[in-house]
């Protein structure tokens, strides 16, 4: 009889360990089956033979594409807040962002995302602005982010990160936030790596200046289990066949998921 009481007693047990962890396996799935974010990385919009450079019309024709799509555009913040929960993103998210902060960002790319209403993001160098004539100014920098565009830092000068001491990386990472955010008037708190290159070291440095995430060239979708200080991107490059590749690069950050594809 006691025998008979303690193999029930295993088995009672036994099940409810099983369901507990069939529990966590659920809460698991649910988890991976946050948000996905197509996160672009455009440099130039002009009409150059130049690997960085997209074409006009080429942008144009990817902006349809994402608007056709019923793509709705975000910003830093709202993909911070919605892979953290506390926000609900729109069912495709797209983050659209270009680095350098060129100045045909202004002419060409500007008033193509206005058109469509788009929302997008500019990784500038703030010691380049209104210095250099290839890059934007102060001015238009103010004009676009009173239209929907976000600037945010991608360091002071464009070093690679990874040759410089601490104490280097720390004033490129910390000065071009101050500088920004004194001629922009709102805080600075995202990032995006010259070149795409981080390590762990330079994420903590930036995450220790207060930068809330930092965009790398890894090529992939941002989810729950992205890192926030190397979060991928999908670049958009100028090619022979721009627009083809564009829809490519697109249809592989879906086949990610289909193919069960895991970052980690
Ligand atoms: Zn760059």
């Amino acid at each position: 009889m006691l025998k008979k009481i303690l193999l029930l007693a295993v088995i009672v047990i036994g099940l409810g360990f099983y369901k507990s962890q069939a529990q966590t396996a659920d809460e698991i799935t649910a988890i991976a089956e946050g948000p996905k974010i197509l996160v672009l990385n455009y440099h130039q919009v002009a009409d150059k033979t130049a690997y960085l450079a997209v074409p006009p019309d080429d942008f144009d024709a990817q902006m349809k594409f994402l608007v056709d799509s019923g793509c709705i555009t975000i910003t830093p913040d709202e993909l911070y807040a919605g892979l953290n929960g506390e926000i609900e993103l729109p069912p495709k998210p797209v983050l659209i962002t270009f680095d350098d902060g060129y100045l045909d960002n202004y002419t060409n790319a500007f008033p193509i995302l206005k058109k469509y209403g788009l929302h997008a993001t500019i990784f500038v160098i703030p010691s380049f602005t209104g210095v250099y004539p290839n890059y934007m100014n102060w001015e238009q920098l103010k004009e676009m982010e009173a239209n929907g565009i976000t600037i945010e830092s991608h360091t002071l000068t464009h070093p690679k990160l990874e040759e410089l001491p601490d104490d280097e990386i720390r004033s490129e990472l910390l000065n071009s936030k101050n500088l920004l955010e004194e001629q922009l008037g709102h805080p600075i708190e995202f990032l995006a790596y010259p070149t795409g290159t981080y390590n762990l070291h330079i994420a903590g440095i930036a995450q220790d200046i207060g930068y809330k995430g930092a965009f790398t060239i890894k090529y992939g979708v941002v989810d729950r289990g992205s890192n926030f200080f190397a979060l991928e991107r999908v670049p958009i490059f100028h090619s022979p066949t721009t627009m083809k590749d564009f829809y490519e690069r697109i249809a592989w950050r879906q086949s990610f998921e289909e193919f069960g594809w895991k970052k980690r």
